[in-house]
This record gives structure tokens, C-alpha cells and sequence, in this order.
């Protein structure tokens, strides 16, 4: 038998610095292997086959891949269903523990909760760390002990927490030493795995501080700059919070709070797992969605005649991001304006957005939609022709989108919005019944 070792398991954590669970695993004692698994059940759920999102994450393998082998070890990766590699891990190695990082997603705890079994039968230690939040499970809940569902109060209580204990970065490095030394594989290629280089191309630099110093002042003007494109790495882990956290504590209270509702979501999804299809006020199920599906495709396609909501839909299909400001001008758009289930706004955005987060886009779909927790009022309806131009009064975003905008070829709106907006508040009020009432 060989040596024992502990596995560290990379899944949305895909650095070597500031690694919670990866630290914990090299202080165990045990040499480390070091593990990354391209999952299928996941890879085989993606519509596109060059999804962006899957070279994001090769290229950040291929990454730690190199500096894995400067230190004389190498990451092991693999690509398969990962309850069955580790079956084989089992027989091939002796593991004596497996360190990752804790993953929120329904999904992903059923998994875990499939490998825990597995691993107790073998009487081999699975542990599960915090790392991707600053704050997780029930450590900002209200006194009683249940979660708050809504959001001032809980940032309150989250930003004394973060006074009380500012977030320390893990050291890594110290103990690097400690890994196993596998024989080098090659990290398998984008077409072994099943997909190709995507023609999108992002701008996910890391943010210079003085971005995050002015962030209050150009967050909300989609023709600058003004954010942070942090989302894709905080989705993946190429940056650790407690690093973002470290770098803008004192620099700008509006982006603190921006990570804040990120993390709120997170807790969100953890205690209420259905919220990730169903409404957090479930009398909003009982809303008659149109659902109308060529309506749907033009909305998808950006030709409904309303130029902001086109260009954002426009700068998504061809980049994977969209401004924040405009993520909710087209996503009330689609739920108000055409009444279409938000479900389907938030398979799309899933389908395309890089920085896509189930726990986030669940959580601002259902926040535009009224039925989420603390959501907007639902008889507070978007006007895109006004929101354009108050966010973009040159139109230099919108032209950036669609070069024939003003232009022959550029559709008429394929919904007025005085009529829409009163088809809204009757099929808002309709489905909610009484309560509609007690909420005007
Ligand atoms: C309909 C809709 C769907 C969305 N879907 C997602 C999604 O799938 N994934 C996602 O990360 N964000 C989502 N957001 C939130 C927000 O639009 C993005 O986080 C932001 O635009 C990403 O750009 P950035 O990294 O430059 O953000 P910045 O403005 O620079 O903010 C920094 C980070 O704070 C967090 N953040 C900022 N705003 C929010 C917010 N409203 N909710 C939660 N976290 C936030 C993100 O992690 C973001 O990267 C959605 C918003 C809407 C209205």
C-alpha cells in the first residue's frame, strides 16, 4: 500500500492562494493530491458546445496547472461523473481524507451528500470548508435564529460581522511543499471534453483600485467601464472573496454592499433550496404568464423595438456579460412588459451569462419579477424608452449594439408600453388576488 494521502478537491475554487479548503488539506499532515474533475453531469446539461464558460475554466486549469509543475507537483484531471472517479480514486490511491470547499447549489449538496455516504462506508474523512462567501450557512441570522428575508437588516448584521472579523487571507504557500508528486498527465483538451474556443471574448481583467473607488459614481452607466467584471471570477474562484473584501473595505461602501447581496442570495438559496425554480412568495405562482414564445424569441434575439433592452440582450449573445442597469431594464421587460415567466428569462441568462450564479440570477430574477425575497414592489414597472435615456442619454451604448439603430431596418416596438403596462397590473392583481389589494 502507498503512502496515505488527502485529495483536495478543486471545484469552484480554481486558485492556489487564498484557498480555504486547500490550506486545510496541506496542514493535515499528508502529502496532497491535488484534484480537478471536468464533471459530465454538469458539461452534458450545455446547450453550446463552445460555451465560454468551459474555456474560462480550462484556461484556468491549464493555469494552475503550470504553476503546480514549477513546484514539482501536478494537479490530477480528470473527466467523468465524479461518484464513479472516485470509485476508481479509491482503489488507485490511499486516501485517508478529501478536503473541498463547500458548495451552496441543491445540486451540488446532493452530490456531496452522495460522496459523504461513500466516503464514511470507507471510513475516509470528506471535509467541506468555507471559502467561497465571507459568511455562510446560519452566521448572519436574525435573533431568533431564523434567516433574514430582507436585505437592509441582514446587511447590517453582515457588515458588523465582516468589523468584527475582517477576513484574513489563507496562506498556501508555506506548506506547498506538502504535495503529492503525481506523474504529470496532460490536462485533457477542449475537444476531448466535448466543446471548442468560444468567439466570445470578455474583458475580465481584475479590477484597478481606483475602479473600485469611483464605483458608486459609474456602476450605473452601461457605456463606461464602471464595474468591476468580477462576477466570472468570484463564480469560479480565480479570485477568493476574502482577497476582494481585503482590497475594498476601505475604499467604497456601495461595492461592499453590491458582495453583500451576492452572499444574501447565497444564504437565500442555502436555506430555502426551492427558491431556485419557485417563487419565495408563492401566491406569485398563481400569476397567468402569456408566455408567448415568439415574443420571447425577439426578446432573446434583442429586435423588440426597444433599443436599451435590445442592446443588452445584444452585448449578452456576444459577450457573456450585460450591465447591471440593463439586466433589469430587460429582464422587467420580459416579465411586465410581456408577461413571460421569469423562469424562462432565467434559463436564458443561465445559458449565457459567464458570470452566471444560480443563487444570483434566481435571487434578481424573482427581486424584478416582485415575487422574491424583498423584491421590488410588482406595480413598479420599468419604462425602457425613459430608462434609456436617463442611463444612456447619448445612446452611445445602445449604438454600440445595434448599428442600425435609428435606422429603417431597426423594428417598431413590438408592445406599447402604456397598453402593456396595464395588461401588467391586471394579470399581477388577478393572480395575487386579495393580496393585491393589501399591498397597493
Ligand atoms: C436579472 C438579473 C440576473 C442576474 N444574474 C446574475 C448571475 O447569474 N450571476 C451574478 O453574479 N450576478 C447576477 N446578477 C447581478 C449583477 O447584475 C451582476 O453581479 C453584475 O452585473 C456583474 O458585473 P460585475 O462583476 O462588473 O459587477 P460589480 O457591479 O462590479 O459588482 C461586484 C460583484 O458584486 C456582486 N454583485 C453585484 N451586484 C449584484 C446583485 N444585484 N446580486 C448579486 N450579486 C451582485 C457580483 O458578484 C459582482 O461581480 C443579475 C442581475 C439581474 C438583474
Amino acid at each position: 500500500m502507498t503512502a496515505p494521502v488527502s485529495v483536495f478537491w478543486f471545484r469552484r475554487d480554481l486558485r492556489l492562494d487564498d484557498n480555504t479548503g486547500l490550506a486545510a488539506a496541506l496542514m493535515s499532515g499528508r502529502p496532497v493530491l491535488p484534484l480537478f474533475i471536468f464533471d459530465t453531469t454538469i458539461l452534458s446539461r450545455l446547450e453550446d458546445h463552445d460555451d465560454a464558460r468551459v474555456g474560462f475554466i480550462h484556461d484556468a486549469i491549464e493555469g494552475m496547472q503550470k504553476r503546480l509543475v514549477a513546484q514539482g507537483s501536478t494537479l490530477l484531471v480528470l473527466h467523468g461523473d465524479p461518484l464513479l472517479l472516485f470509485q476508481d480514486l479509491l482503489s488507485q490511491y490511499n486516501i485517508a481524507a478529501v478536503y473541498a470547499n463547500e458548495d451552496y447549489e441543491p445540486a451540488a449538496r446532493a452530490r456531496d451528500e452522495s460522496l459523504a455516504a461513500r466516503f464514511g462506508e470507507a471510513n475516509i474523512g470528506f471535509h467541506l470548508l468555507k471559502d467561497t462567501v465571507l459568511f455562510h450557512k446560519n452566521e448572519i441570522v436574525k435573533d431568533d435564529g431564523r434567516p433574514y428575508s430582507v436585505f437592509t437588516p441582514y446587511y447590517n448584521r453582515w457588515r458588523k460581522a465582516l468589523s468584527d472579523q475582517p477576513p484574513v487571507a489563507v496562506d498556501c504557500s508555506a506548506q506547498a511543499t506538502a504535495f503529492w508528486k503525481n506523474p504529470l498527465l496532460p490536462v485533457p483538451g477542449l475537444s476531448q471534453l466535448g466543446f471548442q474556443k468560444s468567439h466570445k471574448s470578455i474583458d475580465i481583467a481584475q479590477p484597478e483600485r481606483l475602479l473600485i473607488e469611483r464605483y458608486h459614481e459609474t456602476r450605473d452607466t452601461p457605456a463606461v467601464r464602471g464595474t468591476t467584471r468580477l462576477g466570472v471570477h468570484l463564480r469560479f474562484g480565480t479570485i477568493g472573496i476574502r482577497t476582494v473584501v481585503r482590497s475594498a473595505v476601505d475604499l467604497n461602501e456601495t461595492f461592499l454592499k453590491e458582495l453583500a447581496w451576492r452572499e444574501f442570495f447565497v444564504q437565500q438559496l442555502w436555506h430555502h433550496p426551492r427558491l431556485a425554480q419557485a417563487c419565495f412568495k408563492p401566491e406569485y405562482e398563481n400569476i397567468a404568464w402569456r408566455n408567448d414564445e415568439e415574443e420571447f424569441r425577439l426578446w432573446c434575439e434583442g429586435r423588440t423595438g426597444y433599443p436599451l433592452v435590445d442592446a443588452g440582450m445584444r452585448e449578452l449573445a456576444s459577450t457573456g456579460f450585460m450591465h447591471n442597469r440593463v439586466r433589469m431594464i430587460a429582464a422587467s421587460f420580459l416579465v411586465k412588459h410581456l408577461l413571460i415567466d421569469w423562469r424562462w428569462g432565467a434559463a436564458w441568462f443561465a445559458q449565457h451569462l459567464l458570470d452566471y450564479e444560480l443563487s444570483s440570477n434566481s435571487g434578481n430574477w424573482q427581486w424584478v419579477a416582485g415575487c422574491g425575497c424583498d423584491a421590488a414592489p410588482y406595480f413598479r414597472i420599468f419604462n425602457p424608452t425613459a430608462q434609456a435615456k436617463r442611463w444612456d442619454a447619448a445612446g452611445t451604448y445602445i449604438s454600440q449594439w445595434i448599428p442600425e439603430w435609428n435606422s429603417p431596418s431597426y423594428p417598431a416596438p413590438i408592445v406599447d408600453h402604456a397598453l402593456a403596462t396595464k395588461r401588467c397590473l391586471e394579470a399581477y392583481k388577478q393572480g395575487l388576488g386579495s393580496r393585491s389589494r393589501f399591498i397597493k
